[in-house]
């Protein structure tokens, strides 16, 4: 597990004068890849032979509070296990939308012993292909349909909204989190609809889609991390992650690099085990 001291990406950042002051917004990363863990399966290329634990990633989830998970991706049960997650604490589940790599851990997750039972909750058009897709071990969530920009009671203190992306054909969400610090979670994207947009100003952090550099590499229904860094330069967000890393893209080391000198010091590349208390 990382926290945010450990971070060249934090350096000076302000985060870190609040982490003494109150209760902090915990945010850990459990997965970071897109589509398939990093390695990839008998690749040789220069990530996939990286000796850095950070170009190893697991597929995308991500756990905030302890309790609130965005996403459950086919890793969770060693995402769990390695960032030692209790899961009897995770009282909601959030899905952005229903692709494979953002909905299979339902599977494990079902058979959590001793929590409460899990609400899980996205809009009823992908809520109704989750139940399609993972079949009877979605019998041990609650469901709540919500709405787009509907608030989302979590907590005392906690809300999410579901905020309409394109991703290709697929019925997809951005996840607007406030608890209470408001975050935005856009694992996966090619456009951010303008009416959408004004849900993101005066946020801590963006987290975005990762999964190519450039148009090289780029697949259908995704944004690429240099579009990533013009949106994020034009929305008032006080720190920007680029998560969903893709196989055709660049080290953890030099992507890192790469978005600090093109977008400067607010943004960054997360990785597998980060930890952002804000
Ligand atoms: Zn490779
Ligand atoms: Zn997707």
């Amino acid at each position: 597990m990382v926290d945010a001291q450990d971070l060249g990406s934090c350096g000076s950042n302000p985060v870190e004068v609040r982490i003494l002051s109150r209760a902090p917004m915990e945010i850990l990363f459990l997965g970071t890849s897109s589509g398939w863990p990093l390695p990839r399966l008998g690749c040789k290329c220069e990530i996939c032979s990286s000796q850095d634990p950070k170009d190893t990633r697991l597929r995308p989830s991500l756990l905030v509070n302890r309790n609130i998970l965005l996403d459950a991706s086919p890793d969770i049960y060693t995402e769990i296990k390695t960032h030692n997650v209790d899961p009897t604490k995770i009282t909601h589940i959030i899905l952005t939308h229903a692709h494979d790599d953002h909905i299979f851990g339902l599977y494990d997750l079902s058979h959590t012993y001793n929590g409460p039972k899990i609400t899980l909750i996205s809009s009823s058009g992908v809520l109704s292909k989750a139940r399609r897709l993972v079949g009877i071990s979605m019998r041990a969530f609650d469901t709540l349909e919500a709405k787009p920009f509907e608030k989302i009671g979590l907590s005392k203190d906690s809300y999410a909204w579901l905020i309409p992306v394109e991703h290709g054909s697929e019925e997809a969400y951005a996840i607007k989190l406030k608890a209470p610090k408001p975050i935005v979670y856009a694992p996966e994207f090619r456009r951010i609809i303008p009416s959408s947009r004004k849900e993101m100003g005066d946020i801590e952090v963006a987290i975005l889609d990762g999964s190519s550099k450039t148009s090289y590499g780029q697949a259908k229904g995704h944004e690429t991390i240099e579009e990533g860094l013009r949106f994020g330069k034009d929305v008032n967000a006080k720190r920007v992650l680029f998560t969903n890393i893709g196989h055709k893209t660049d080290t953890h080391g030099k992507l890192e690099a790469s978005v600090k000198e093109h977008g400067g010091d607010k943004f960054g590349i997360a990785f597998d085990g980060l930890e952002l208390k804000v």
